[in-house]
Formats: structure tokens, C-alpha cells, sequence
């Protein structure tokens, strides 16, 4: 991790965001759960990757998504197909991305279909007084209606792995309810334990954003990371 971090600040001295791979690749040492993300360049290619992915996706179904460095809101720009089952909807996501974005778009990643769960966020922001602060809410479209989330201090103890679950108000969303099976509760407490290792040993790592971890009872997969080093 900390190669990875001095590489990227050699080359880019004023820092700013990861690619999705450095990005990848940061949060798999520290076991974050990511989906599968292939890279495509041409429609040609982001079929194949769909195809490869179909046996995975749920219900053989892919995402893909289009990139460009810097991208902040990739579904408000227009930039997320979610549920392609058809090769002919590949072709179709891909053809109107690079009509609509042309050469701002550097190319599309292709993923599995994440299965239906409770979207949550977690991250990494700096305090500049305090250093390191985990960050657990609620995500994807309720992350802005809602703003529920909670914050402590890295690094985080096991009583603060617990309390951040449940001072959420939306905590009986992730605890369960009759007829509501609890998310891996288990599976969100690592989550949380690694970015708090990973941002106590890291202190070029400005921000860190996954939204959303898609939440089930069996296990936690994020779909959308973000990584900003300074
Ligand atoms: P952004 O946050 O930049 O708009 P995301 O990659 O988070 O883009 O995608 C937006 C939404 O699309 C997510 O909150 C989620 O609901 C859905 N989504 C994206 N990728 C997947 C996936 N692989 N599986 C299931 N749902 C997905
Ligand atoms: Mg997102």
C-alpha cells in the first residue's frame, strides 16, 4: 500500500483520485470486499467482459459503468447501466456512452450485478485537527436524502465497531426486523476494522469512498470506490 501511494504521489505531486485498479488495489490488501470490475476499451471488449461475468452477476446480469479521471457523480452524469442482461444491451450501454461522453470517456468497466441488498457506505475522511476518521451511513440514493451515518476516530476499537452500527437511525435496517434478516453484521465490523487499519497506516490517504457496499445476510460487496491521496 505504501508503494502504491509513493508511485502515484511521485508522479502526481499534487495527489488527487485513483484509477479504479490502484483503487482495487489498495483496497484489496487491507480485504475490503470488491466485485469483480473489468476494464474495456472498445465494445468488442466490453462484451467479452460481460460475457465472462454472466455466470457470476446475479441473475446473469452485469453493470458497466463508464470512466473518465476525475468523475464525481458517475449516475447523476448519466454514466451507470445497471441489470444489462442481453448482449445486444451491452453493445447499446456501450454505443450511446461513447456517444454521449466521447473522448472525455477513457473506457467502461463491466461488473457482476451485486444481489439485492441494503446499500451502505463506509470511508475514510481526514480531520485536520483529529487525523483519521471512519465513516459508517446509510448509501447510494439515500445518502443524501437521509444523511445517516456515524463517525469515530481511527483507530477504531471493538466497542466503536458496534456502536457505529447501532447509533444509526437506520440501525434496524442492518440489525433485522421480523420479516428482515440482518445483514452480516460480522462482515460490516471487518469492513470497518480494515479501513481503520488501512487509514491509520496510510496518512496520504485524503479520502476514501465506497458507496455502496451492498449489504445482504450472506456478506458485503462494494460496487463503487473512490480513493483520493494528498
Ligand atoms: P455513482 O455513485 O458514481 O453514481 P455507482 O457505481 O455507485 O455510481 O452506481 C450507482 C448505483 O447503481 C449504486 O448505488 C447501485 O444502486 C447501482 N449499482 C452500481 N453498480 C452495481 C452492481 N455492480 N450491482 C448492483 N447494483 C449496482
Ligand atoms: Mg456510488
Amino acid at each position: 500500500a505504501r508503494r502504491l501511494a509513493d508511485a502515484f504521489l511521485t508522479a502526481h505531486p499534487d495527489g488527487g483520485w485513483l484509477d479504479p485498479s490502484g483503487t482495487a488495489q489498495l483496497l484489496e490488501s487491507y480485504g475490503l470486499p470488491l466485485t469483480t470490475s473489468l476494464w474495456a476499451q472498445d465494445e468488442h471488449a466490453a462484451v467479452v467482459a460481460a460475457r465472462s461475468l454472466r455466470q457470476v452477476g446475479h441473475d446473469g446480469k452485469v453493470a458497466m459503468k463508464a470512466y473518465w479521471p476525475e468523475q464525481v457523480h458517475k449516475s447523476a452524469a448519466g454514466a451507470v447501466r445497471t441489470g444489462l442482461a442481453r448482449e445486444s444491451e451491452v453493445r447499446s450501454a456501450y454505443r450511446e456512452f461513447a456517444e454521449r461522453f466521447g473522448d472525455r470517456m477513457a473506457g467502461v468497466v463491466v461488473q457482476p450485478m451485486a444481489g439485492p441488498g441494503l446499500e451502505l457506505l463506509a470511508g475514510i475522511v481526514q480531520d485536520h485537527v483529529f487525523g483519521p476518521l471512519v465513516v459508517l451511513g446509510l448509501g447510494g440514493t439515500a445518502t443524501d436524502v437521509l444523511d445517516d451515518r456515524s463517525t469515530r476516530l481511527a483507530p477504531l476499537t471493538e466497542h466503536d465497531l458496534t456502536t457505529m452500527v447501532t447509533e444509526l437511525r437506520s440501525a434496524p435496517m442492518l440489525l433485522g426486523r421480523p420479516g428482515m434478516p440482518p445483514v452480516d453484521l460480522a462482515a460490516v465490523r471487518r469492513a470497518l476494522a480494515a479501513l481503520s487499519r488501512l487509514a491509520t497506516d496510510l496518512p496520504q490517504l485524503a479520502e476514501a469512498d465506497l458507496n455502496p457496499l451492498m449489504a445482504g445476510p450472506d456478506g458485503l460487496v462494494c460496487v463503487d470506490a473512490r480513493i483520493r491521496l494528498e
